[in-house]
């Protein structure tokens, strides 16, 4: 490999020039086994954030990435493989509902996840509140779940895409997580380092999302749909609304109890529509276009298969979920159409309840977090109960409630009808 000056890079990335390909090559490899320091990479990533990145660099940033570990391969299976990548809500738990749902159609889902950090919640937290449920698990067990079962939730082990684990922790305490270039080749990544051989991208929008305005979710999601097919993974995205929380529930323990609700034919129906949605593009882009996944949520077979798959990773699907010490129901304060419902004062009054974590290494509470009794157009009288908080630390409330203190407006008229589904991209 020729050599460079990590300087040098830093230097043309600057002055808004474009990397090579040997250069960017050069860079990660180097970053990974720790020849390129920590406050160099720190400075190249708030270069790129600021002067961005072309498609070809992006395209070089996440082969490198993919390069750095082991890269899965399912085409032993025979089933085909599909997966699903949200940028992350609040109250966001379809992956709960969504992988076993897609499963019962010979589909089958690898999805590795992450813990929580911040006001959005982890897949990972949400599921080992439940007794005996494991998230590690080694290559060997996850192929064998997946032939047996078909659906795997479960941690990304370590060799998978390890520039990408340096990298993420270093751009969460260096200000530059929002890039495109770095998002997009992080997510994607991981995702085509997985082997799954289809994609649905989640890319959220709103008050509760990484992306706050459109224009920008669908930069990112058209970058990452271009990623994603070009490396030969079919991936089509889906923008959806995340300006108020998704479902009723906020908080590990509270939405597994509700993605339950989902699988026995029940559950909110923005969390349903939104994962018949997602489910249905991962079986169209798995050749199974005329799946009725509704029918499979109504009459028991997603249920079967979530219990087959949380059994075998050591859970109890049938066992009583934790429940925090206290809870304290907060009323409305006035008449009317709740016209403001704010996703990202919820789930920041969720995590200072105690459901997320504010470094890595602390741990979540299971039962903490917020059950809404009226969602966002709803009417309510003054003196309802509008939310429940919970949390086993009494002396959190009043942190939390102060999260929300502007997050709820009420009004006259109902808003407009929500949608979830904004917009959809796809190549294929
Ligand atoms: N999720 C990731 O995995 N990486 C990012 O950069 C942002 C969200």
């Amino acid at each position: 490999m020729t050599e460079f000056s990590a300087v040098e890079l830093i230097i043309a990335k600057r002055e808004r020039g474009s990397l090579s390909t040997e250069q960017i090559d050069w860079l990660i490899a180097n970053y990974t086994s720790g020849v390129v320091a920590d406050e160099q990479m720190s400075a190249m990533a708030m270069a790129i954030l600021l002067n961005g990145m072309d498609r070809r660099e992006i395209r070089d940033l996440t082969a490198a990435m993919i390069r750095s570990g082991e890269r899965l391969d399912y085409s032993g299976l025979a089933a085909p493989t599909a997966d699903k990548h949200s940028t992350g809500g609040v109250g966001d738990k379809i992956t709960l509902p969504l992988a076993p749902l897609v499963a019962v159609f010979g589909v089958a889902v690898p999805q590795l996840s992450g813990r929580g950090l911040g006001h959005t919640g982890g897949t990972l937290d949400k599921l080992e509140s439940i007794p005996g449920w494991r998230a590690s698990i080694s290559n060997a067990e996850m192929h064998a779940q997946l032939a047996s079962v078909g659906a795997v939730i479960c941690a990304a082990g370590s060799g998978l895409a390890p520039a990408d684990r340096k990298l993420y922790s270093l751009r969460d305490v260096t200000g530059t997580v929002e890039a495109i270039p770095l998002i997009a080749s992080s997510i994607m990544s991981k995702k085509i380092a997985e082997g799954t051989a289809s994609l649905v991208l989640d890319v959220k929008v709103g008050s509760g999302a990484f992306m706050k305005n459109i224009d920008r979710a669908r930069e990112l999601a058209q970058v990452m749909v271009d990623l994603g097919n070009d490396s030969g993974v079919k991936t089509s995205a889906l923008l959806t609304e995340m300006n108020t929380p998704l479902g009723l529930t906020i908080g590990n323990a509270l939405e597994v109890r509700e993605s339950v609700e989902v699988l026995a034919g029940g559950g909110p129906a923005d969390v349903v529509e939104l994962t018949v949605e997602l489910a249905s593009e991962m079986l169209r882009l798995a050749g199974k276009p005329d799946a009725d996944v509704a029918a499979a949520l109504k009459d028991g077979r997603a249920m079967d298969k979530w219990r087959q798959m949380i059994s075998a990773q050591g859970g109890d699907p049938r066992a009583v979920l934790p429940v925090a010490k206290h809870s304290h129901t907060v009323v409305a304060t006035e008449t009317g159409h709740l016209t403001k419902l704010d996703a990202l004062a919820l789930g920041i009054a969720s995590w200072r309840l105690g459901a997320g974590r504010a470094r890595k290494e602390d741990a979540v509470q299971f039962g903490a977090g917020i059950e809404l009794h009226a969602q966002l157009g709803d009417r309510v009288v003054a003196g309802q109960p509008l939310l429940t908080l919970f949390t086993d630390e009494p002396e959190r409330f009043d942190w939390a409630q102060a999260a929300f203190a502007d997050g709820i407006e009420y009004g006259e008229n109902a808003p407009s009808d929500r949608k979830i589904i904004l917009e959809r991209l796809s190549n294929g």
